[in-house]
């Protein structure tokens, strides 16, 4: 995104003609800026050629993960429906990992029948249940146990899942019990031994620590994993102050791992795939004057974009149309919802704003719709697509009529 005569433009394409052609709140993705994201990750962690799985969760959008899917990559799912959509965008079977602590007979059944690649357990009775379905199947499961390294992943704590505080993976006691409860079931061969310690990951120690607990694991258990999966986390730059992930440390701590372990590598990045891809253009119902500060009232809500509310993320706001005539006030932009969590940021500085402005919020592209809902009954945003000079509907905008 960059301004092009002081109009904000993604591509070649600028906001205000979206905004006023499809109408807001819309969501609008780059291309580009998605295949540029994928050609890094792969070449980041090139000299291993790890298998890629989407963190289907993090962007539930069927054409956005046929565009992903088009790169090689495959995908991460936590439910049977990310899974059915992985499936309907045609990602292979067999690049398909199942993540979740709660995966009910139907969602195991269903994994089964449609050969994925790994069900990643994550407790005993869970690796029970498999080996029963897979029993009365007559099959062989292939699956992986999640670890839960107590690591701490150095982020937000709602968004760190690695610590033993946390529901995720099993212990290293309750691993190694259930190494030999694979040995000595019929029915689930265990491939791989999978991780994520949390999302938003900007420190590289963290995943050096997750690693040197993987290791140590892995040389006390002697059994060999076909599959380590590291899973996803990594962070991208929400504001300018965020550092970034230094990938070249990252990489270089898993081919030490490698030198030891002769493994396959499998990553589920979701956030740092398609985070900064997206964008929802937003315009101004109202201003008001809340004394200390102006509300600035916009289309969107946290039933579009919940981050803010839910961990209390902060996303840039641009103007969709750039002047250099600074306001005095403190802007405070928040939805129409009926709840005071409503809010997206609170800002001292910003360009003078007026009513039907319309305003960009950056980097929405993952955990934005996909964690969208219709409280208020407020219809979800249309998404967009947007390549070159081409724009696509990739979703439309929901009707009234659908929800009534
Ligand atoms: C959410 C999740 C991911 C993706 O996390 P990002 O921070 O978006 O990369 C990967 N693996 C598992 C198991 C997850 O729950």
């Amino acid at each position: 995104m960059k301004y092009n005569n002081k109009k904000l433009t993604i591509e070649n394409i600028n906001f205000q003609v979206l905004a006023k052609k499809f109408g807001t709140p819309a969501y609008c993705y780059s291309y580009s800026k998605l295949s540029d994201n994928i050609n890094s990750f792969k070449e980041n962690f090139k000299s291993f050629s790890p298998l890629i799985c989407f963190s289907i969760k993090s962007n539930t959008n069927v054409n956005i993960i046929r565009e992903i899917k088009k790169f090689g990559l495959g995908a991460d799912v936590v439910s049977k429906g990310e899974l059915m959509l992985a499936l309907k965008a045609g990602v292979n079977p067999n690049k398909i990992v199942f993540s979740g602590v709660g995966k009910t007979n139907e969602e195991i059944n269903f994994a089964i029948k449609k050969k994925i690649l790994l069900i990643n357990a994550e407790s005993k009775s869970e690796i029970q249940e498999i080996n029963n379905i897979a029993k009365r199947k007559k099959k062989i499961v292939q699956v992986g146990i999640r670890l839960n390294p107590n690591t701490d992943a150095k982020t937000l704590k709602q968004i760190s899942t690695g610590k033993s505080e946390n529901k995720f993976g099993v212990n290293s006691k309750t691993f190694y019990e259930l190494v030999k409860y694979c040995k000595n079931s019929k029915n689930v061969s265990l491939q791989c031994l999978s991780v994520h310690i949390g999302s938003q990951i900007l420190d590289h120690k963290p995943y050096e620590r997750m690693l040197k607990a993987v290791s140590n694991i892995m040389s006390k258990t002697k059994h060999k994993f076909k599959f380590v999966d590291l899973g996803g986390g990594m962070g991208i730059s929400y504001s300018n102050k965020n550092k970034k992930l230094n990938y070249k440390k990252y990489n270089s701590a898993i081919k030490n791992f490698l030198k030891k372990h002769n493994t396959k590598i499998i990553f589920e990045p979701g956030r740092s795939i398609i985070g900064n891809t997206g964008t929802l253009i937003t315009k101004i119902i109202y201003i008001k004057d809340g004394g200390t500060k102006q509300f600035i009232i916009l289309d969107s809500a946290m039933n579009d974009l919940m981050r803010p509310a839910l961990y209390g993320a902060v996303h840039k706001i641009l103007p969709v149309i750039k002047s250099n005539n600074i306001s005095r006030n403190t802007y405070e932009f928040v939805g129409p919802i009926c709840e005071s969590t409503d809010k997206f940021v609170t800002l001292k500085k910003f360009q003078k704003l007026k009513e039907k402005d319309f305003l960009a919020i950056c980097d929405v592209g993952a955990y934005g719709m996909s964690l969208s809902s219709n409280y208020n009954l407020r219809p979800k945003p249309v998404e967009l697509l947007v390549k070159g000079r081409k724009i696509k509907i990739i979703k439309n905008r929901q009707k009234l009529t659908e929800l009534i």
